[in-house]
């Protein structure tokens, strides 16, 4: 049994809508335990500026899935609310990251964990303190690299 985080993002439609739905299917999958969510945050765009504000959170899931079985399920729920790649970094209804899997380090063509650039990036480090503040990754404290980004970063909890 592994312990998983995931980070949720949706800039387009009905965000909340999107997570929500997002969320109930990952609960709903076979053999993935959703533990906890942390509360929605609104984000400023990211890499491509051009497009509206995200919605991000951050769950922490329970699942006997190898890291690569658990990326096939999220792809799978992309798929199934609508999500496309037209731009890199663009608009998307849904998008579905692994930021942790356990302790491991993973380093495949289509995985890299712990996902390249949570570490600095606001929407997920906050959302993630939430849950854990007291985690340790190789940058630092969730905690104090939360707090860093955010002084950064505009990342509000949505209300
Ligand atoms: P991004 O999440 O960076 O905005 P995409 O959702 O379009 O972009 O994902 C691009 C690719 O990133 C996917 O094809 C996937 O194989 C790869 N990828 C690498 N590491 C991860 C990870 N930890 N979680 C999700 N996707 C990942
Ligand atoms: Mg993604």
């Amino acid at each position: 049994m592994a312990v998983a985080y995931i980070g949720l993002g949706s800039n387009m439609g009905n965000r909340k809508a999107y997570i929500q739905n997002a969320l109930e299917k990952l609960s709903q999958s076979p053999n993935i335990r959703l533990l906890r969510v942390a509360s929605l945050y609104e984000s400023a765009p990211w890499g491509y500026l051009n497009q509206e504000w995200f919605i991000n959170t951050v769950a922490e899931v329970e699942t006997i899935l190898s890291p690569d079985k658990l990326l096939q399920v999220l792809f799978h729920i992309e798929k199934s609310l609508e999500r496309t790649r037209d731009i890199k970094w663009g608009p998307r209804t849904v998008d579905l990251d692994i930021l942790l899997y356990d302790q491991e380090t993973i380093n495949l063509p289509q995985l890299n964990v712990p996902h390249p650039r949570m570490h600095e990036r606001a929407f997920v480090l906050v959302p993630l303190a939430e849950l854990c503040p007291d985690m340790i990754l190789p940058q630092g404290l969730v905690r104090e690299l939360a707090d860093k980004a955010q002084a950064e970063q505009d990342v509000r909890k949505l209300v």
